[in-house]
């Protein structure tokens, strides 16, 4: 009982910042009460998934009357915080807000969404007709941009690449709600991930120029990689692609997974070209893996949690062990706590969570009915307040 009292006097001695669960603040211009709903309801979803005690500023603007794109988004963005993880790199400023814990851009929103025209379709089920865009599936697409799954880089008609040089009249645009810092030849988070075939990465001056023929070619290489961590383990091992077409266009290259190797999968969300008649409301591995390595702490995420909880802190046990058709966790709390169980199968597929759920001190189970999902080895994690403890079961 005292190594017990012990090691929650050492968890609680650590310094570490406790995080809620994101918030947005929306403004708009021109939207329609179904849009509202449809925004309302895609915020939701980032917002069960990232941490942050600084509520996001996002401004949408309905451009109705405008053909041109289904949805633009353009992110504020800061540098050299107070905490920020790597120096002289933009991050978008909700990442940078929820890192430094602080609001960074008072007054100012944190991203700008422009809708365009488009058969829309508002319903938040997923079920657009085959002739209608999933206006939930864009939205999703458009927020995640601005949470940093974005590049600076750009090509310029000379064939020069660069990065940290990108205008919003770049791209014909303008931004309303907060001002657009002169990205000083910097290069964004994101960017400091991408690497070539040789997995050379594109910002380190060893082995590309900023501003150089060099770099050009690799934003239309068809060769792009994202490199981080989270994003490589999520696939099995494999740098995810970039889209990087030999046709090159700012806001579309560079800027999301590559379509033919990702198009219909779980990870489609940040293809960059959507299908009328389809839905994808989940941000599947790869985005989320890469959200990850740039900075976000996420709920979803396997490796969340600031804290390993030791299995012997909370008493806990699974049983039995192996399974057959359920497995049963139980576990003992002294304080308060928020609890969660995920189950992730061989390939790291969530295959079941429990609700969120807060538990009072004393003795607890979460049961998972497991009949009818394969045998074999499951991992799961159970997250404990800002902690977790992770390891796997058996199933036979
Ligand atoms: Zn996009």
């Amino acid at each position: 009982m005292k190594k017990f009292l012990f090691l929650f006097f050492f968890l609680g001695a650590i310094q570490f910042t406790s995080y809620s669960q994101a918030t947005f603040e929306v403004t708009t211009v021109n939207t329609t009460p179904e849009m509202d709903d449809a925004i309302d309801f895609a915020l939701g979803i980032w917002g069960s998934r990232l941490k942050s005690n600084v509520p996001i500023k996002v401004h949408v603007i309905y451009a109705s009357a405008v053909n041109l794109f289904l949805g633009v988004s353009l992110s504020n963005a800061r540098k050299n915080f107070p905490n920020a993880p790597q120096t002289d790199v933009w991050y978008p400023s909700s990442l940078a807000n929820a890192i430094a814990n602080e609001e960074l851009n008072p007054g100012e929103t944190d991203m700008e969404i422009l809708i365009g025209q488009a058969n829309w379709y508002f319903g938040v089920d997923g079920n657009p007709a085959g002739n209608q865009q999933d206006f939930v599936s864009v939205f999703l697409h458009e927020v995640c941009h601005s949470l940093g799954f974005v590049s600076l880089t750009k090509l310029d008609d000379a064939g020069l690449g660069t990065y940290g040089e990108v205008k919003p009249s770049d791209l014909g645009l303008s931004v309303s709600s907060f001002t657009f810092n002169d990205l000083e030849g910097l290069p964004g988070i994101f960017d400091t991930y991408l690497v070539d075939g040789f997995g050379k990465k594109l910002t380190d001056t060893a082995n590309f120029t900023n501003n150089s023929l060099e770099l050009g070619l690799q934003l239309r290489s068809n060769n792009l990689f994202f490199c981080g961590d989270s994003a490589v383990a999520s696939t099995g091992g494999l740098n995810p692609r970039i889209y990087a077409g030999s046709n090159y266009q700012l806001g579309s290259s560079v800027s999301h997974v590559d379509e033919i190797t990702y198009n219909n999968t779980v990870n489609s969300m940040m293809t960059p070209f959507s299908n009328a008649g389809t839905a994808e409301h989940e941000p599947g591995p790869i985005v989320t893996g890469v959200l990850y390595d740039i900075g976000w702490n996420q709920y979803q995420h396997p490796n969340v949690g600031i804290v390993e909880i030791p299995k012997e802190a909370i008493q806990l046990s699974v049983s039995p062990n192996p399974f057959n058709e359920n497995a049963i966790w139980e576990f003992t709390l002294t304080q308060n706590s928020e609890v969660q169980l995920q189950v992730y199968n061989a390939l790291g597929q969530e295959v079941f969570s429990s609700p969120r759920t807060d538990f009072s001190p004393g003795d607890h189970q979460i049961q998972w009915q497991a009949d009818g999902f394969v045998p074999g080895l499951y991992h799961y994690q159970l997250l404990v307040g800002e902690g977790r403890t992770a390891a796997s079961v058996l199933k036979w």
